[in-house]
């Protein structure tokens, strides 16, 4: 996960609640890709250190267990630099340029040059990252599986040209994520302004859920409302009961409820489902020593695997060993 702002609803919907599962099942390495930050965030690094405490405090209090998991910070660990250099020199750049996020990300952020060299070659680090820890599983959305496919193809030239099954081809695992768009209806994201941050406090999160876009065919109170094309609907289907989202949506239909009414449902279940994070959130951000030291020891577990890989890497390669 990239420390490029605060973790909010959407990041913990769509990867932390299922990290916090599979680390019951898996050997899971969790990093803090604050190398990748850069690739939007060059002009202003600074923000980056903060946000990896706050990244750092998120999953901790979402149930990230350093005792199961191994947590670390990309960073620190100067082997995924070294080995995105090797790789980088195997990659073809039409492999780059055809991936199909270069080109959607370069036009939908418009505050930043994204030209850079580091961008086109990410997806060469994100294959550093995942296969120093020999990982055969890798969690992602749908979206991000043509991505796990360019890591694939790179294993494969790699292991080929030296003729060794240095690193292992990553698969997929892909988890179903629930919808949730952000205030405005848009993909929620820190880069549109429209998020509900894990960070948030009780006034900012009921502050926000009124400001809520809902159906945009209900213009007035009278006019009967669609749950299924509401923006707001489906966060009562993650923090209320199936009782109130039955009433809810027998009522929309009918105009027996207004949308300022159903905000103020959700305020009241979203804080009680929120309720407990938040209170650990502000236990552990009170204690920032002990987050340092998670990081640092998962840094040196994670670290001990990754020199590995590379001493291997190299030894197939027969390079300065
Ligand atoms: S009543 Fe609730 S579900 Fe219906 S449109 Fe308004 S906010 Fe959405």
């Amino acid at each position: 996960m990239q420390p490029s702002g605060l973790l909010h609803l959407g990041n913990y919907y769509g990867a932390l609640q299922n990290w916090v599962t599979l680390q019951e099942e898996y050997d899971c390495f969790y990093f803090i890709a604050d190398w990748h930050s850069l690739t939007t965030l060059y002009q202003d690094p600074r923000q980056i250190k903060n946000f990896t405490f706050e990244v750092a405090v998120d999953w901790l209090s979402s149930g990230i267990d350093p005792e199961k998991s191994t947590i670390f910070v990309q960073s620190q660990i100067p082997e995924h630099a070294e080995l995105h250099l090797i790789l980088s020199m195997v990659v073809p750049v039409p492999w780059l340029e055809r991936n199909p996020t270069y080109k959607e990300k370069q036009q939908e952020i418009k505050s930043v040059d994204m030209s850079s060299y580091g961008f086109l070659g990410y997806p060469i680090l994100q294959t550093a990252d995942i296969v120093l820890y020999n990982a055969d599983l890798v969690p992602v959305g749908i979206d991000q599986a043509p991505h796990l496919e360019l890591s694939r193809e790179i294993v494969r030239r790699f292991n080929g040209l030296y003729k060794k099954d240095v690193f292992i081809e990553p698969e997929a695992k892909i988890s179903s994520i629930p919808k949730l768009n952000g205030l405005d209806g848009r993909k929620m994201s820190k880069s549109y302004n429209n998020a509900i941050f894990l960070s948030d406090t009780e006034k900012e999160v009921t502050k926000k859920v009124k400001s809520m876009l809902t159906d945009p065919q209900r213009g007035r109170r009278t006019d009967p409302g669609d749950p299924d094309v509401c923006n707001l609907f489906p966060f009562h289907k993650l923090y209320s009961p199936k009782e109130m989202q039955d009433e809810i949506d027998r009522d929309c239909r009918t105009a027996a409820i207004g949308c300022g009414d159903c905000k103020m449902k959700l305020v009241d279940t979203m804080l009680e489902g929120m309720g407990p994070h938040m209170e650990k959130r502000r236990e552990i951000s009170a204690r920032p020593k002990e987050v340092q030291e998670i990081l640092v020891e998962g840094t040196a577990r994670a670290r001990k695997v990754a020199q590995k890989t590379l001493a291997k890497a190299k030894k197939a390669m027969k390079f300065q060993t």
